[in-house]
C-alpha cells in the first residue's frame, strides 16, 4: 500500500508536467497515509520524470523524516495543513501560469465562472505572502484557506486540497483554467460575475456531481483515478 501510494506521487508529479501546471521542479504534492501515521510527500528539487516510488520522503505528522530522499522544502505547509483539516489527505502545490499570474497581483479569482465552486468557495482568495519553505508560510497559508479546498498564495503559486489526490489534482487542473478564462476574458472586456446566489446553487450541485453522487460532500467533477 506505501509502495502504491509513494508511486501515486511520482505518477502525479509527471501529470503536473504533462498538464503543463508547473515547469521544472515548481511545486510539490502529497498524501496522508493516516492509517499509517505517515505523509508521503515529493522530494525537494528533484525533477518530476525521475521520481521513483522509493524517492518520495516519508514524514511523521510531526513532519520528521522517516524515509526516502529530503521532504519537499514546503513539508511544513503540508504537515500544517493535514494536523488542521482531518478530511483531507492530499496536497497539491503548483506554480501554474495563470492562476500565479493573479497571485502576483494579489488577486482574488472572483466568481467568473461556477467552476469556481469545485474548490468549495464563491472566490479563490489569496493568501499574505511569506518566505517559501517557512513554518511562516505554513501558518499564514493554512490560516487564509479556512474550510476552502483551494487559495492562490501570493507572489507564489496556487495550493488545492482534498479528501484524496485526484479531487486536489482536478481542483489545481480547475481553477487554473478558470484563472487563464478569467485572464482572457479581462482582455477583452469586463466579465460579467455569477452573484451569491447563483454560486450557492453551483455549489449545491457540486454535491451531487460525477463520483460524488450521494454522498454528503461537496467535491469535484469525477475524474477516474489513474492509479
Ligand atoms: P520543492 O522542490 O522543495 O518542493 O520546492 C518547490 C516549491 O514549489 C517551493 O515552494
Ligand atoms: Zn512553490
Amino acid at each position: 500500500m506505501l509502495h502504491h501510494d509513494r508511486q501515486k506521487i511520482a505518477e502525479y508529479g509527471r501529470r503536473l508536467l504533462s498538464d503543463r501546471l508547473t515547469t521544472g521542479t515548481g511545486g510539490n504534492l502529497s498524501l496522508a497515509l493516516r492509517s499509517e501515521g505517515l505523509i508521503a510527500i515529493s522530494p525537494s528539487g528533484i525533477n518530476y520524470n525521475d521520481l521513483t516510488a522509493d524517492a518520495i520522503s516519508l514524514l511523521d505528522f510531526n513532519g520528521r523524516h522517516r524515509d526516502g530522499l529530503k521532504p519537499s522544502s514546503e513539508w511544513h505547509l503540508h504537515v500544517e495543513l493535514y494536523n488542521t483539516r482531518p478530511e483531507i489527505n492530499a496536497v497539491v502545490h503548483t506554480h501554474s501560469r495563470f492562476a500565479t499570474t493573479f497571485a502576483l497581483l494579489h488577486e482574488p479569482l472572483p466568481a467568473c465562472h461556477y467552476l469556481i465552486g469545485i474548490a468549495q468557495a464563491q472566490v479563490i482568495r489569496v493568501a499574505p505572502y511569506a518566505t517559501f519553505g517557512t513554518a511562516e508560510l505554513a501558518r499564514k497559508t493554512t490560516a487564509a484557506l479556512g474550510r476552502d479546498r483551494c487559495i492562490l498564495m501570493a507572489n507564489h503559486g496556487l495550493l488545492a486540497v482534498g479528501a484524496d489526490m485526484p479531487e486536489a489534482y482536478d481542483i489545481a487542473l480547475y481553477i487554473e483554467e478558470v484563472a487563464e478564462l478569467y485572464y482572457r476574458a479581462r482582455c477583452l472586456g469586463t466579465p460579467v460575475l455569477l452573484n451569491e446566489e447563483e454560486m450557492d446553487q453551483a455549489l449545491l450541485r457540486f454535491r451531487d456531481y460525477g463520483r460524488n453522487a450521494g454522498s454528503n460532500q461537496a467535491t469535484a467533477p469525477a475524474k477516474a483515478e489513474t492509479a
